[in-house]
Parts: C-alpha cells; sequence; structure tokens
C-alpha cells in the first residue's frame, strides 16, 4: 500500500532522517515507537505530503509520489500528488476539527465539496460511521460540546469517510485522560480487526503490543529495530531500545 526508502530529511543542518525504508502491506498494523526528537512525526509528515523528502523514494501502490534520482527525492507534478492524497488519511493529536461546523458537517465536508458526492449518500455514509464510533445522539453538536475522545472518533470518521487505503495516526491519544484514551484505541482496535491498514506512532506501549501485527523502533532518524511487537516489545535485541522500554515502563 505505501512504501518509502531510503528517505532523508533535514531541518537546516538538523538530520532528521537517515535513510529510512518502511513498506507497509494491505491489512498491516504498523506501530512506530521512539523517543521524543527521533523523527517519527517527521516521517508521518513526509509520508503524507506535508513535508518533502529530501532524497529517496514514496510510494502509495503503483503511485510515484517521490522517486529517489540519486542527487535527491523527485516529486511527480500535476496530478499525482493529487491522486496520492485520496489514498490515505490522516489523524492528529489534537483533532483539527472545524469548530463552528457540526458533527455531520466535519464529516461530510469534504465528500460533498471536493469529492462532489451527493448530501445523502454522504450523510448515509457519516451516519455509519457515527454509529461505528459510538457517536450516535451527537451528529448536531459542535466540536465544544465534546469531550476529547469524542473529538478525536469525530476526526477518525473524518478521515475513514473518504474511503482510504492506509490512515496515518500521529499520537492519537496523548492529549487525552486514560479514560478518553481507552475508548480511542477501542475505535482503533475495531478498525485493526476489519483488517484497515494503518501507521500508528504512539507512545502507549500496551497499545501497541495489542494491536501492531509490527512494531518499528526509531531512535536519531534511524530504524533501530523493528519486527513482530513481541520481539520488539517484549524482547528487544537492540541495546538502545531496551534502554528506550526500561526508561518509560
Ligand atoms: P515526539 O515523540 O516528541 O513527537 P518525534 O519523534 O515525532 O518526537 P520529530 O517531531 O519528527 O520527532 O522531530 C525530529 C527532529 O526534527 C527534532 O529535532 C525537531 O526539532 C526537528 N524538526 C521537526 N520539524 C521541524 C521543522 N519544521 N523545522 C525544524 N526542525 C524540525
Ligand atoms: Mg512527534
Amino acid at each position: 500500500v505505501m512504501n518509502i526508502s531510503n528517505a532523508r530529511k533535514a531541518f537546516g543542518g538538523n538530520e532528521v532522517l537517515k535513510d529510512i525504508s518502511l513498506e507497509v502491506k494491505r491489512g498491516e498494523v504498523v506501530a512506530i515507537i521512539g523517543p521524543s526528537g527521533g523523527g517519527k512525526s517527521t516521517l508521518l509528515r513526509c509520508a503524507t505530503l506535508l513535508e518533502t523528502l529530501d532524497g529517496g523514494s514514496l510510494l502509495f501502490g503503483d503511485l510515484a509520489v517521490a522517486t529517489d534520482a540519486g542527487s535527491g527525492a523527485v516529486y511527480a507534478k500535476g496530478d499525482v500528488p493529487r491522486q496520492a492524497r485520496s489514498r490515505f488519511g490522516l489523524v492528529f493529536q489534537n483533532y483539527n476539527l472545524f469548530p463552528h461546523y457540526t458533527v455531520m458537517k466535519n464529516i461530510t465536508d469534504a465528500p460533498i465539496r471536493v469529492l462532489k458526492r451527493p448530501r445523502e449518500q454522504a450523510e448515509a455514509r457519516a451516519h455509519e460511521l457515527i454509529a461505528q464510533m459510538g457517536l450516535v445522539g451527537n451528529e448536531n453538536k459542535v466540536p465544544c460540546e465534546l469531550s476529547g475522545g469524542q473529538q478525536q472518533r469525530v476526526s477518525i470518521a473524518r478521515a475513514l469517510v473518504l474511503d482510504p487505503e492506509i490512515l496515518f495516526f500521529d499520537e492519537p491519544t496523548s492529549a487525552l485522560d486514560p479514560e478518553l484514551t481507552a475508548e480511542v484505541l477501542r475505535v482503533i482496535k475495531d478498525l485493526a480487526a476489519q483488517n484497515m491498514t494503518m501507521v500508528i506512532v504512539t507512545h502507549a506501549m500496551q497499545f501497541a503490543r495489542d494491536v501492531a501485527d509490527r512494531v518499528v523502533f526509531m531512535d536519531g532518524g534511524r530504524i533501530v529495530e523493528e519486527g513482530p511487537a513481541e520481539q520488539v516489545i517484549d524482547h528487544p535485541r537492540e541495546q538502545r531500545t531496551r534502554e528506550f522500554l526500561s526508561r518509560i515502563e
């Protein structure tokens, strides 16, 4: 579904991504863990075209967004970035909902305005997602009338309504209380059970262990270790992974 190879990214002289390669297959759930400043968000921002790579390649399926020309990454022009954007969804830590739109309008705005879907069709799909996210009864509320966990579930519905092939999450629960975190993690686990392809940056190790098929430990702009959750979290091979896990648990 997504393939990023030999990715490099620097801000000024600060090399944040140093030769990162990550392939995500259909139905796979990948958790990215690691210390602050390790480059996790930068990797997601490059994968979702919010930042450009300095070097390396980025593919969504057969769609080449950036190719490695040796001297640097060359981005495709024309319709390719828009097509690529239609293949993924992104959920941030702080929801990014439109504050003056209702829940329904937050979810249906893009399908109606951008994809030109008929309103009835968009709303029918939104009702399904609102039910799936446990938000029935909140359709006409605005974000400030909802808890953080509910707002985060609206933002997940808003991403899903566009039928992405892959969903990226950057610390989806780090702004939430433990109780609200559990609601959001439950929704993400349900999506995993439905074979949604997901890449999740998280500090919640128990959750990563439960939900991820594969765990990637990033530190200092490199992938230090990756493998099944039981290996990376319970029996890490690398000293740096062990140090990180012992500090947070
Ligand atoms: P955290 O766990 O704290 O979210 P992270 O692994 O997501 O950390 P990044 O946000 O990717 O780390 O940051 C990696 C490095 O890149 C940091 O040193 C950060 O200061 C730097 N950085 C990130 N974005 C920018 C930017 N837009 N301009 C300059 N430096 C940046
Ligand atoms: Mg981050």
